[in-house]
């Protein structure tokens, strides 16, 4: 037989004994992911509207295509959430020259990875050099060559999709497909930001499934990652607020973030989760809590300032509660007092 005792971190009571006959393996069905695609999105900015028709006309049948006739135009349009994916941008332009809208695009952290390919009747070898400097990915001379256009921008929508989806790769977890511990770190002190910045509060729940180790070594790893992937989807499902976050901090652990969420809110979004999770009914014969996989959860919910940002005090927060929820009795949900 294996060995059940648990090795949790929090503080403990030894899961129960095992029963004589081993219940056979759960079964789990797989997830699936839904895969998105979509046309690749162009911004075009030249102050002369005919060279706009001319790039739109050729590159409408494969992308979609947004135009600005100015710099500013070009920056205000980039402040809306639906980015191209790719700027072709004219650099002789009066009030703001490209020269000045690259380096903006480039300084702003929400447009900086927009490739830019510059687009001008600057062709010395000095206009291309200051091009480059200052970020652009290529520098195409009027007058322009529809078919050398189209092939360079293919190029480099081809290697800005996949620089998105490495990237999206790197926030995600490979074993339950939601956010993983790297996404959380970038998102938490963004939203601490927010919320310090719009005056609401910011609740953050720490969930960790209870007695996970005995079930891992009674009924496989295989059937724990399954457990693992089931008990994340169902905290994604009960999660309904646009802005509503959840990542895998580790191990079985999962960290919720819910903006502009109190600590009645967030008690009752716990307990949705919670019930969510028993609900899935996954046979754990080895928990001295209850017949099946339960979760505990900690919860801090309160006002941030802007000086708490890192480290991200209200997680540790969180965590205590976690804590007390364990030692209370797990599989259930602890709300951080004030002051604790
Ligand atoms: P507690 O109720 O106090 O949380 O006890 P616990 O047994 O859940 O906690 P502990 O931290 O001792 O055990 C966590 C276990 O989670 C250890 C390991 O077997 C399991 N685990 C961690 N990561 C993975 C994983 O990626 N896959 C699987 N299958 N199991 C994992
Ligand atoms: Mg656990
Ligand atoms: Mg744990």
């Amino acid at each position: 037989m294996k060995n059940t005792k648990s090795s949790s971190r929090f503080a403990d009571d030894a899961p129960a004994d095992p029963p004589a006959d081993p219940p056979a393996d759960p079964p789990l069905p797989a997830p699936t992911a839904p895969i998105q695609r979509q046309r690749a999105r162009i911004l075009i900015v030249d102050d002369t509207p005919v060279n706009i028709q001319i790039l739109a006309q050729a590159l409408t049948k494969e992308y979609d295509i947004a135009v600005a006739t100015g710099g500013a135009a070009a920056l205000e349009l980039l402040r809306q959430p639906d980015k191209p994916d790719l700027i072709l941008l004219d650099i002789m332009m009066p009030e703001m020259d490209g020269h000045e809208v690259c380096r903006r695009i480039k300084k702003d952290p929400a447009t900086w990875d927009i490739p830019i390919i510059f687009l001008t009747a600057k062709g010395t070898v000095e206009d291309q050099q200051t091009g480059f400097n200052l970020g652009a990915v290529d520098y195409i001379t009027k007058p322009i060559e529809i078919p050398v256009v189209l092939a360079r921008v293919s190029v480099h929508i081809r290697l800005k999709r996949k620089s998105d989806q490495l990237e999206k790769l790197a926030m995600l977890d490979g074993l339950t497909d939601i956010a993983n511990r790297r996404a959380l770190d970038e998102m938490l002190p963004r939203e601490c930001l927010r919320a310090a910045r719009d005056g609401v509060p910011l609740a953050v729940l720490m969930i960790d499934i209870d007695h996970f180790k005995s079930f891992n070594d009674h009924y496989g790893h295989g059937v724990g990652d399954e457990c693992l992937r089931r008990v994340a989807q169902s905290i994604e499902a009960v999660l309904q607020r646009p802005g509503d976050f959840v990542a895998r901090y580790g191990g079985e652990e999962f960290c919720v973030i819910l903006p502009n969420c109190d600590s009645a809110g967030a008690l009752q979004v716990a307990e949705n989760l919670r019930s969510a999770v028993a609900a899935l009914d996954i046979p754990h014969a080895y928990s001295n809590v209850a017949r099946q996989v339960t979760i505990s959860i900690g919860i801090s919910a309160r006002q941030v300032t802007g000086q708490e940002i890192c480290p991200p005090v209200i997680q540790q927060e969180a965590d205590a509660a976690l804590y007390r929820a364990k030692s209370e009795g797990r599989n259930r949900v602890v709300v951080r007092e004030e002051g604790a």
